[in-house]
């Protein structure tokens, strides 16, 4: 048994409930057997024990960043190192431990606005956080990247409801702005976890590995969501990973697609578009976020194919609505860099406009702010216009995070801004938000064009970004981004809804019947 071991079995041995019942027996038959000497003896040596393998404050947080250990371990060791001595201890104890793995939301976009540096002091305020909000023997080590270990040292309950409140308590920790380089950020994270009971491998390892399978089905279903694991969960280690063949062969079998999430009017209600956003679902799998593969397809030289199949295919699903009599005025996609480096992109989408016979403005070019704001080349620019002139749509995606100029807004012909989610949060409820959005929506209406307020959680960040005049919003409010087979019925319920509503206060909604184009 390695020092490690040893610790954790003394610790095991020193923490359990038969010390409380034998700890007085002991020192009576010390001094019974061994007289006044031993009796000192234990007296000195069972503090000293405590001391030495005492679960606080080498159990509590692991501070610092992913990197090492003092012993030279990576963090992922040490949690895991810590984990299986949390389990020993249930074991022994009978209370109860339970693991969570907590990822930061949009993180990627934190670092590339704000750098490196930013970034790690970001890090270092959350885990303070989430420090914070447990007990002091528990355990918060940071993974890597933006994902954190949490592991709850033995507590008497560890069931579903507790860890849902715990898995609550740690995002409300991020509730509270952070502040980057003078900035205000709003964070949510998603958390996945395991408890002791539902750790088959029975390590500290497995209950980890559990826990991050959790945090992967959290991730799927969406910014801030909470997931228990359960057996049916696939292994991470099953889960493969993403080589270039696959994701080719995902896009020649059609296994990358496009869902769609609804844009609304803020005035009427009215549904003003759907963007696509891509998802990868392998078969028999759950699906995949762009964040997990668009990379790979940029690696892989593959982002011309997925613009074409989501153009496609979104193409396609906005004249099937209306055929089947449901009026979405526009589609959104996304483009790159790389997708307006592309001589050929213009042709591509009036070829691909004209062959389901839709018009021009019914498709909504979405390219970041930072595109245009970076741009030194001149192929960019010229398709960018061009699109601009066959009719299609210009939406500024993330904007505010990509220092776009007011003249770059202008020469890139763009309709409408879409304020980044960073800027919607609490909105409702914190002035310097609105402060913010009202300083957007005054330049937008100075350059004259339309504003779209995206990542919209609440009804009150909904009326707030109403009444300072964003005139479109996107959002979890409205829905989350669902398959094309989904859209219908969402469309049938939202008009039904709407309808109701708009009887209910009055108001005459124009109704929409038929397919027209807009
Ligand atoms: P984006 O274009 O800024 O898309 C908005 C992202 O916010 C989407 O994430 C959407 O699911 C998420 N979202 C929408 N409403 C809410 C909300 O209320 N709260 C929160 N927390 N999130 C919300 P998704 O689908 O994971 O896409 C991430 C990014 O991947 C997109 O950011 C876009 O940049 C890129 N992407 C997605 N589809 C495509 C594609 O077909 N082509 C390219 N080139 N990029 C794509
Ligand atoms: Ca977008
Ligand atoms: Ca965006």
């Amino acid at each position: 048994m390695n020092w490690a071991g040893l610790r954790s079995w003394l610790r095991v041995s020193l923490y359990g409930p038969q010390v409380i019942a034998f700890l007085p027996a002991m020192m009576l038959g010390g001094f019974w057997f061994g007289g006044e000497g031993l009796l000192i003896l234990l007296a000195l040596v069972i503090p000293c024990l405590l001391v030495i393998t005492q679960p606080r404050p080498g159990w509590g947080s692991i501070p610092g960043l992913a990197k090492k250990t003092t012993r030279g371990n990576t963090m992922r060791e040490a949690a895991v190192e810590v984990l299986d001595q949390l389990v020993g201890m249930s074991n022994t104890t009978g209370k109860k431990t339970a693991c969570m793995a907590l990822s930061i939301d949009d993180f990627d976009t934190l670092e590339d606005t704000y750098g490196a540096k930013a970034r790690d002091n970001l890090l270092l305020s959350i885990a303070d956080r989430l420090v914070g909000a447990l007990r002091d023997d528990d355990l918060v080590v940071h993974l890597e990247d933006d994902k954190f270990a949490v592991g709850l040292s033995s507590v008497k309950i560890a069931d579903l409801e507790a860890l849902i409140q715990t898995s609550s308590r740690l995002q409300r920790a991020l509730d509270d702005p952070f502040s980057v380089d003078g900035t205000t950020v709003y964070l949510t994270c998603s958390v996945g976890f395991c408890t002791h009971d539902r750790n088959a491998g029975g390590t500290g390892a497995s209950l980890l590995s559990a826990a991050e399978t959790a945090l992967q089905v959290a991730q799927g279903n969406g910014a801030g969501t909470i997931r228990a694991f359960s057996a049916d969960m696939a292994p991470r280690d099953d889960m493969p990973g993403i080589r270039e063949l696959d994701l080719a062969t995902a896009l020649e079998a059609d296994h990358i697609q496009p869902w769609f999430q609804p844009q609304v009017s803020t005035e009427t209600g009215e549904i003003t578009g759907m963007e696509a956003l891509a998802r990868w679902t392998p078969p028999g799998q759950r699906h995949r976020l762009p964040k997990d593969f668009l990379p790979e397809i940029e690696n892989a030289g593959l982002t011309e194919r997925l613009t074409e199949t989501i153009l496609y295919s979104s193409l396609k699903a906005l004249a099937d609505w209306d055929k089947a009599g449901f009026h979405v005025p526009r589609v959104s996609i996304n483009v790159t860099t790389e997708d307006l480096r592309n001589p050929k992109l213009v042709d591509k989408v009036r070829w691909e406009l004209d062959r389901f016979d839709l018009g021009p403005d019914r498709l909504v070019i979405e390219t970041l702010e930072s595109v245009i704001a970076n741009t030194g080349e001149d192929m960019i620019p010229r398709n960018l216009l061009a699109l601009s002139e066959l009719g299609c749509r210009i939406d500024l995606d993330d904007f505010g995070t990509g220092h776009a100029s007011v003249a770059g807004i202008r020469q890139f012909h763009v309709d409408r801004i879409k304020i980044d989610r960073s800027f919607v949060t609490h909105v409702d409820k914190d002035p310097k938000q609105r402060e913010m959005i009202d300083a957007m929506v005054t330049l937008a209406g100075q350059l004259n064009v339309d504003v779209l307020a995206e990542g919209v959680e609440t009804m009150g960040e909904h009326t707030v970004l109403a009444q300072l005049g964003c005139g479109t919003v996107q959002g979890f409010v409205i829905a989350r981004p669902m398959p094309e087979d989904e859209v219908v019925d969402w469309l049938q319920r939202y008009d039904q809804k709407l309808g109701q509503t708009s009887r209910e206060t009055g108001t005459t909604l124009r109704k929409i019947a038929g397919g027209g184009t807009m």
